[in-house]
């Protein structure tokens, strides 16, 4: 793995427990980059969902990852989510779906995948100073990393905080539905094989159930600091 020149800060922790957003505040307050693991792994599902390929067909899927260019794209407003070019078209609001996240945390299983996805987040952070987010980027990705955190939160208050989320957005929400999904998704996403959303035995573990998006990024940042 390349060595870095700068710190590398990792936030991992389960769907909808706030990592984007404090992610973002904190890469803010440092003048690092941001960067959001997940919204990769959508745009890759995405663009499989696209081209109709079959993902449980490995070979289908490795022969089209290399015809995969994914650009991240600083987020237009505070508080709004990166941007994501596929091949350079803008795909940024098709990712965000529930859909979407569901299928991203299948095809997130994939070895190929996690391959060619690690390989381009460790380019990003080659040099270093950035704040990385997902499941594994204290673990696999960067496990030299300077500061490591994992958030947690009770299932229940991160589906009321995605419901939230997607209502701001204009979207209905059916909330027993996206409780279901969240649970399913990190069942999936804490039991696969390779590189499963856990904590890194060198991370702080910071449970944000009772505490605001504000609480927890004085948390971090004065254990930065
Ligand atoms: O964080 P986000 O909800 O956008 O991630 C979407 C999915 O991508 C996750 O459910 C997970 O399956 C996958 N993912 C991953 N490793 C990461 C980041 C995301 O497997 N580092």
């Amino acid at each position: 793995m390349a060595e870095t020149v700068g710190p590398i800060i990792t936030i991992d922790g389960p769907a909808g427990v706030g990592k984007s957003t404090i992610s973002r505040k904190v890469a803010a307050r440092y003048g690092y980059t941001y960067l959001d693991t997940g919204a990769m792994y959508r745009a890759v599902a995405w663009y499989l969902v696209q081209y109709g390929i079959d993902i449980d067909n490995i070979a289908d899927v490795e022969s089209v990852l290399d015809d995969i260019t994914i650009t991240l794209l600083p987020a237009k407003n505070e508080g709004d989510d990166v941007g994501v070019l596929l091949n350079g078209e803008n795909i940024s609001a098709q990712i965000r779906t529930p859909d979407i996240s569901m299928i991203a945390s299948t095809v997130s299983a994939l070895p190929v995948v996690r391959e060619k996805l690690t390989a381009m987040q460790r380019q990003i952070g080659a040099q270093g100073c950035v704040v990385a987010e997902g499941r594994d980027t204290g673990t696999v990705v960067f496990p030299e990393a300077s500061n490591k955190f994992y958030l947690d939160a009770k299932p229940e208050a991160r589906a009321g905080r995605r419901a939230l989320q997607l209502r701001e957005r204009g979207e209905s929400v059916d909330e027993e539905k996206l409780l279901e999904m969240t649970i399913a998704r990190d069942k999936q996403d804490s039991e696969r094989e390779i590189a499963p959303l856990k904590k890194a035995d060198d991370a702080v573990l910071v449970d944000t159930t009772d505490l605001s998006a504000d609480q927890v990024f004085k948390a971090i940042t004065e254990l930065i600091d």
